[in-house]
């Protein structure tokens, strides 16, 4: 499967808080889903191991 992007790669991020999982650049300041300032971990993963996903299931 042969997929062209032109847009920058989007980083999976997991909220460490309510464990919410957004697709972007940058990781937001405040979570969507609990509307507070969480930590959160990069979650990404293109690894054949992940399915495809985009998200390591080991992390997220
Ligand atoms: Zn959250």
């Amino acid at each position: 499967m042969t997929e062209k992007q032109a847009e920058i790669p989007k980083n999976f991020w997991k909220c460490s808080a309510c464990g919410y999982t957004i697709q972007a650049v940058e990781p937001p300041e405040e979570c969507p889903s609990c509307h507070k300032k969480c930590e959160f971990s990069d979650v990404t993963c293109y690894a054949p191991e992940c399915n495809f996903t985009g998200v390591d299931p080991r992390l997220g």
